[in-house]
């Protein structure tokens, strides 16, 4: 582990906020440059759920650099495409894996946000600290450090303090100001959970679109015996309590009634299911990610919802880079923060546009803008839509990732 080099060591606390995946692997990175970890988290343990999430990209280049890559091809489910179906099962589409060679909507590498949320938590468990159960309740900056309340534990000091807390970051509403300011809604709401697999999914993943911008869905799931369900709508903003999980699923069931397709059997398990995971879509847009000695990583700073295919990409590289230009400053955080956003800005500039129709694309509203959508989707393969694809999925790969004096891995 170098350490010689950190200036004063007065940066070398880092106290990171999220045990996501952009938490997790910038813990990884700073250890790799000498800096001391601490990260808090508000779940007991790191948080399972969420459905496949792609490896793309420069993201896959950072688990390659992290010497993950073989865990997580273990680790990965086997999709063979997506094909929408109408409420009576029948396939009105599909979009084979391999037709975009791996890096289509289903790219090559899938991998349940759980398993690689736990994968990350794994390699930097040893000599990283880990507060569970807790979250951050005050940021006090000086000339020399921060002092940081919790909930629960004592208050401490800390050089620098990352907030890698999701879209709805109590770090950034700390330091920069109230959410309003920085999210901005699609107008789409999501429910996420596992499922017993008692669906004939084949190894597709299964989308059923409704009118009134509903769309269900189910995919495999790694495990023998269990799907990963999703439950979305359209919807002009909700005010909803985000700890109440049995009045979202009173909610999401409430929008789903009497639709077609599975959604009786989805909406069954919904209920029971272990991880039951409800939020709105939002993209969050900042024109700077830091404020002094606090600073944003993955979806705190730059959520580019789940649309894009490209939010783990964007925490995984966004980790990398932070950690590189805090360990090639020597810990000085006034270049480190300007370097990472200089480094960071276009990629996520162009991670979040949205494909063509953003949310009305993905859930269209009608019965002709749903038939739209299956024709354009049969034409995904081909001239000229193939093209519009790739061009979405290809700006994964859109950064030239820099090299940093950081001791690579290979475990
Ligand atoms: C349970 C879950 C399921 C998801 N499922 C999907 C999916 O199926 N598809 C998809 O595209 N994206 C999904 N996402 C989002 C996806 O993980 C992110 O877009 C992306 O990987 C960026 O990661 P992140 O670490 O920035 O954010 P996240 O993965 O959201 O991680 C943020 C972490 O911060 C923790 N946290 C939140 N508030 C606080 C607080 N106040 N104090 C301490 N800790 C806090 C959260 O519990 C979470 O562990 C999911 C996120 C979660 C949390």
């Amino acid at each position: 582990m170098r350490t010689a080099y950190i200036c004063a060591m007065s940066n070398n606390e880092i106290l990171i906020c999220g045990a996501g995946i952009a938490g997790p692997a910038l813990a990884y990175w700073l250890r790799k440059g000498g800096f001391t970890v601490t990260v808090v988290e508000r779940a007991p343990e790191p948080r399972p759920g969420g459905q496949t999430v792609d490896l793309r990209g420069a993201g896959r280049t950072v688990i390659e650099r992290m010497g993950l890559m073989d865990r997580a091809r273990a680790e990965s489910v086997d999709q063979r495409g997506l094909a929408l179906v109408d409420h009576s099962g029948r396939t009105t589409a599909r979009v084979p894996a391999d037709s975009f060679c791996g890096e289509g909507i289903v790219s090559e590498i899938e991998i349940l946000r759980g398993d690689l949320a736990h994968l990350l938590y794994e390699a930097t468990r040893p000599d990283t600290e880990y507060l569970f159960d807790d979250t951050v309740t005050g940021i006090d900056q000086d000339a020399d450090g921060a002092t940081v309340t919790f909930e629960k534990a004592a208050p401490r000091r800390f050089g620098l303090v990352v907030g890698a807390d999701g879209p709805h970051s109590a770090t950034r509403a700390l330091a920069f100001g109230p959410e309003q300011k920085f999210v901005h809604p699609l107008g789409l709401y999501t429910a996420w959970f596992t499922a017993a697999d008692d669906l004939e999914l084949d190894g597709w993943y299964l989308m059923h679109n409704a009118p009134g911008g509903l769309v269900a869905s189910a995919r495999p799931g790694r495990l023998p015996g269990e799907i990963k369900a999703g439950l979305s709508f359209r919807s002009a903003p909700i005010a909803y309590d985000r700890r109440d999980v049995a009045a979202q699923q009173e909610l999401v069931a409430q929008r789903f009634a009497g639709l077609g397709w599975e959604t009786p059997r989805l909406l069954r398990a919904m209920h029971t299911a272990p991880d039951f995971f409800f939020d709105s879509v939002g993209q969050v847009r900042l024109d700077r990610w830091s404020r002094g000695r606090v600073v944003l990583l993955g979806d705190a700073g730059y959520c580019a919802t789940p649309l894009t295919g490209l939010g783990t990409s964007l925490a995984l590289v966004g980790g990398y880079v932070l950690a590189g230009e805090l360990a090639a400053a020597a810990g000085d955080h006034h270049i480190a923060f300007r370097r990472y956003d200089e480094v960071m800005r276009p990629y996520v500039s162009q991670a979040q546009q949205l494909p063509p129709g953003g949310s009305s694309g993905f859930a269209p509203s009608g019965r002709l803008g749903i038939r739209l959508r299956d024709l354009s989707m049969r034409q995904m393969t081909r001239w000229p839509m193939r093209n519009v694809l790739a061009a979405q999925f290809a700006k994964a790969g859109d950064i030239t990732l820099p090299e940093y004096d950081l001791a690579a891995d290979t475990r």
